[in-house]
C-alpha cells in the first residue's frame, strides 16, 4: 500500500499537471510521490527572527522585515517595467521591486497597513534593494507559528517561469506530507527507533520539510541520514549472506610445494608484517569453501604484486590455473616481467596476452591454456575473450580495479562452472567509510605498511615561470645517475590538444637536454603498443636519461632509478591521479622528488590540491581531502554503491553514522541472515521494495 502511494507520479499531485510534472522530471528529476518527498530542503530559514532596515549588511542572506510600504510606482516601459516600492520601518527604508506578477502586486498595498516583508537584499546603485519579497500582512503573519524554520527548496530559472519557486515546491510538499499521513509504513523496527532514539518516519519526513524547530530539525535528519545509510549497509551485507550460501567455493587447503619454496627460497626479501597479515586473511578465504571476493587495497610501492604472486601459487598448489589481470599494456608487460623473473627456477609455466600477442603465438597459448600446461596467464583486457578458455581456473587476480568496469569483470567469472576465487587490487585510497559502503559486500584488506627503506618523495611546487630552476635541478640529478619522468596530462575529451601539448614539451625538452649528451624518450596512448613497449624498456634498461610521457605510465610503472617525477600543468590533474604519479617514484634507495609545475593563475580547489601533494604523502589523507574537493559522486563506482541515491547522508560528515548502521546491520543479519523473523519483518520488506525498483547490483561491487 504504502509504495504504491509513493509511486504516483507527481501529475496527479493537486496542482502539478502534465505540464510541470514533465518540467520537474527534467529540471530535479522528481517524477513519483516518492522523489518529491525526498526532495528535501538545502536551507532553513528562522522565521521568528526579525530584522531592521538599518541592520542590513553585505552579509546579510535573507531578511524578515516588518514595517510600511508607501510610495508604489511603475518604472520603465515594455519589457523594463518593473514596480518599485518602498519599504520603511523606525530604523531606515529600503526599495522593493518586481518584475513580473506587476498586476498582481499593484494594488494590493494598504498605506497604513503593517507587513512582514521577507527576502534577500543585494546592492544596486551603492543602495540595498529586495527584489520580489514575499509579503504577508502582519495580522496575517501573527496568526501563524511563530517559531516555524521555513524550508528552502532549490529550484530552477525554468521552474521559477512555470511559478515553481522555493516557496511553490515547498507547498506541493506540504500537501503531499499532510495526505501521506498514515499511509507511508515505517520502514525501521520499533526496537531499532527506541535503541537508537529515532524519530519514526513520518514524524520525521514532517520535520525534515516543516521543522517546528532546531531540535525537531536535528532529531529528523539524524534518523533519515541514518535510514539512507542503513538500508545500504544492509542490502550490501545480505547480497554477500546470499552469495555465500548460494555460490559454492573452491577449496585450497594446501599450502604446498610452490608456496614454500618460493616463500623459503625464491623471496628476495622479508615480507613486511602488513603483507603478512593479508597473506592470513586470504589464506583463510581459500580453505574457507568459499568463493574469495576480497578488495586488497594498499598504497602505490606497498607491495600487492607480491600478496597476488603468492596468492596465485596457492591455486597453483592445489591443482588450479590463475590470471593477473591488468588495466594496460605496459603494466602487463611489466607484471610479466616482474613475476617471470621471480619465478625464474620454479617448475611454473607464465605467459603474457595481450592485444598486441601475435596470432601465431596466440594460438599456442590458448592451447597450452586449455591443455592446462600454462600455469598462470598475465594480460589486459584480451584475457576476456571468449576465445580463451582455463583448463581450470581457480584465482583471479584484478589488478588497478578503477580501470576495469564492473561488466569486465564479470565476464571472468563465466570462465569456469565453479567461481574463481576474486581478489581485486587497487592503489587508490579510499577511505575507510567509502570502502565501507562502495565495496561493503566484499572483503577488504588493506597493506598499510611500505617496505622498509623507503623514504618520502619531497614536493614542490613551481610556477611555469620557474622551468629554468626546474631544468637546472633535473640537469643536477642526472649528472648524479638519475632519471626523470615529466608527466603531461591527458584529457579524454581533447586527446589532440593534449598531444601537442606533449610534444611541444617533448622538444623544448630536446633543446634544453641536447643529444648525445642527454637521451630522452617519449611514450603516449597513440602510439603503436609495440613502439611504446620498446620506449618504455630503453627507460627502464636505464639508457634514456628522461621519459616524457602521458598518464600512460601512471599506474604500476616501477623504474627504481627514476628518482624525479616532473608534473607539467598539475593544476589539471585531479588529486588521486596526482599521488599515483608522485608513487612512481621513490622506489629505490635513493631520495627523489616531486616537481608540481602550475601556470600562475589556480582555482582555489587547484591551490588545494597543489597545497595537499607539497604537505603530504599520506595516501589516505589524500584521498580524503580528495573526496571533499571533488564529492563522492565523482569517484568511480559510486554509481553501483547507492551512494548516488543519498539524499541527506554524507559519507564524509556522517561517517559515525555509517559505522553505527554498519555494525547494526551486522549484528541483525548474523542473527537472522535472511531477515525471516517477524521483528525484522519491516527490513524484509523495505529491501524488497528497494530491489524491486533498482536494478540489482550483480555478483560483485
Ligand atoms: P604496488 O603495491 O604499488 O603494486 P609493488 O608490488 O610494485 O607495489 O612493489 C613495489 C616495490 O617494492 C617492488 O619493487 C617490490 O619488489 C618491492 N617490495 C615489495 N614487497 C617488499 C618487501 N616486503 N620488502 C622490500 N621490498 C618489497
Ligand atoms: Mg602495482
Amino acid at each position: 500500500m504504502s509504495h504504491q502511494f509513493l509511486e504516483t507520479k507527481v501529475e496527479f499531485l493537486k496542482g502539478v499537471g502534465p505540464r510541470k510534472a514533465e518540467l520537474l522530471a527534467r529540471e530535479l528529476n522528481i517524477s513519483t510521490f516518492a522523489d518529491l518527498i525526498t526532495y528535501y530542503p538545502f536551507r532553513y530559514v528562522d522565521r521568528s527572527r526579525f530584522y531592521t532596515v538599518s541592520q542590513i549588511n553585505d552579509e546579510s542572506a535573507y531578511v524578515q522585515l516588518r514595517g510600511k510600504i508607501t510610495g508604489v510606482q511603475l518604472l520603465g516601459t515594455g519589457h523594463a517595467t518593473r514596480l518599485s516600492a518602498t519599504f520603511r520601518d523606525a530604523s531606515g527604508s529600503i526599495e522593493l521591486i518586481w518584475f513580473q506578477g506587476i498586476k498582481w502586486v499593484k494594488d494590493k498595498f494598504g498605506a497604513d497597513e503593517e507587513y512582514v516583508i521577507f527576502g534577500k537584499p543585494s546592492l544596486f546603485n551603492g543602495r540595498y534593494n529586495i527584489s520580489h519579497p514575499e509579503v504577508e500582512t502582519w495580522a496575517m503573519h501573527s496568526t501563524q507559528a511563530a517559531d516555524t524554520l521555513q524550508p528552502f527548496y532549490n529550484t530552477t530559472e525554468k521552474l521559477k517561469a512555470q511559478g515553481l519557486n522555493s516557496r511553490a515546491i515547498g507547498k506541493l510538499i506540504h500537501m503531499l506530507v499532510t495526505s501521506a499521513k498514515g499511509r507511508l509504513s515505517e520502514t525501521l523496527p520499533d526496537e531499532i527507533l527506541r535503541a537508537k532514539n529515532l524519530a519514526g518516519s513520518e514524524e520525521a519526513l514532517t520535520n525534515i520539510h516543516f521543522p517546528l524547530n532546531p531540535a525537531a530539525l536535528a532529531k529528523a535528519e539524524q534518523r533519515i541520514k541514518f535510514e539512507e545509510l542503513f538500508f545500504i549497509q544492509l542490502r550490501l551485507l545480505k547480497l554477500k549472506i546470499l552469495r555465500m550460501q548460494k555460490l559454492q567455493g573452491l577449496r585450497f587447503p594446501l599450502i604446498g610445494e610452490l608456496f614454500n619454496s618460493f616463500y623459503h627460497k625464491y623471496l628476495p626479501f622479508e615480507l613486511t608484517g602488513a603483507q603478512k597479515k593479508v597473506l592470513r586473511e586470504i589464506r583463510a578465504d581459500l580453505g574457507s569453501g568459499h568463493q574469495m571476493n576480497r578488495l586488497l587495497q594498499g598504497d602505490v610501492g606497498s607491495g600487492k604484486t607480491l600478496v597476488a604472486l603468492m596468492s596465485m601459487l596457492i591455486a597453483l598448489d592445489n591443482g588450479y590455473q590463475a590470471c593477473l589481470m591488468a588495466p594496460t599494456e605496459i603494466l602487463a608487460s611489466q607484471h610479466f616481467a616482474t613475476i617471470s623473473r621471480m619465478l625464474s627456477g620454479m617448475p611454473v609455466k607464465v605467459d603474457l596476452l595481450t592485444g598486441s600477442t601475435r596470432k601465431v603465438q596466440r594460438k599456442l597459448l590458448h592451447e597450452n591454456l586449455s591443455a592446462g600446461d600454462l600455469h598462470i596467464l598475465i594480460g589486459t583486457h584480451a584475457l576476456i575473450e571468449d576465445t580463451v578458455i582455463f583448463s581450470k581456473l581457480g584465482m583471479v587476480i584484478i589488478d588497478e580495479q578503477h580501470r576495469f568496469g564492473v561488466e569486465q569483470r564479470a565476464r571472468m567469472w563465466s570462465k569456469s562452472t565453479v567461481l574463481p576465487h576474486i581478489l581485486v587490487m587497487t592503489a587508490t585510497p579510499i577511505p575507510r567509510t567509502l570502502a565501507m559502503t562502495l565495496y561493503g559486500d566484499l572483503d577488504y584488506s588493506v597493506i598499510d605498511e611500505l617496505p622498509p627503506g623507503r623514504k618520502p618523495v619531497k614536493t614542490y611546487h613551481f610556477f611555469d615561470k620557474d622551468i629554468p630552476k626546474v631544468f637546472g635541478f633535473m640537469k643536477r640529478q642526472i649528472a648524479e645517475g638519475r632519471q626523470i619522468f615529466v608527466v603531461y596530462p591527458l584529457i579524454k575529451e581533447s586527446e589532440k590538444l593534449d598531444l601537442k601539448d606533449l610534444e611541444e614539451g617533448f622538444r623544448i625538452i630536446e633543446i634544453e637536454f641536447p643529444a648525445p649528451r642527454y637521451a630522452v624518450s617519449m611514450v603516449h596512448g597513440q602510439m603503436k603498443a609495440n613502439e611504446k613497449e620498446a620506449e618504455m624498456q630503453r627507460f627502464v634498461r636505464g639508457e634514456t636519461h628522461i621519459m616524457v610521457a602521458t598518464t600512460v605510465i601512471e599506474v604500476g610503472v616501477d623504474v627504481p632509478n627514476a628518482s624525479v617525477m616532473v608534473i607539467e600543468n598539475a593544476e589539471r590533474f585531479g588529486l588521486s591521479q596526482l599521488h599515483q604519479l608522485r608513487g612512481r617514484v621513490g622506489r629505490g634507495a635513493d631520495a627523489s622528488h616531486c616537481l608540481l609545475i602550475t601556470s600562475y593563475k589556480l582555482t582555489t580547489d587547484g591551490r588545494k590540491r597543489i597545497e595537499t601533494m607539497v604537505r603530504t604523502s599520506d595516501g589516505f589523507e589524500i584521498a580524503d581531502t580528495d573526496l571533499r574537493l571533488r564529492g563522492p559522486g565523482d569517484l568511480e563506482g559510486t554509481q553501483q554503491s547507492g551512494i548516488v541515491d543519498l539524499k541527506l547522508a554524507d559519507i564524509i560528515h556522517d561517517e559515525r553514522i555509517i559505522r553505527e548502521a554498519r555494525e547494526l546491520a551486522i549484528a541483525i543479519l548474523d542473527d537472522d541472515p535472511l531477515l525471516e523473523k517477524p521483528g525484522n519483518y519491516r527490513l524484509a520488506s523495505h529491501l524488497n521494495d528497494m530491489n524491486r525498483i533498482k536494478t540489482n547490483m550483480g555478483m560483485i561491487s
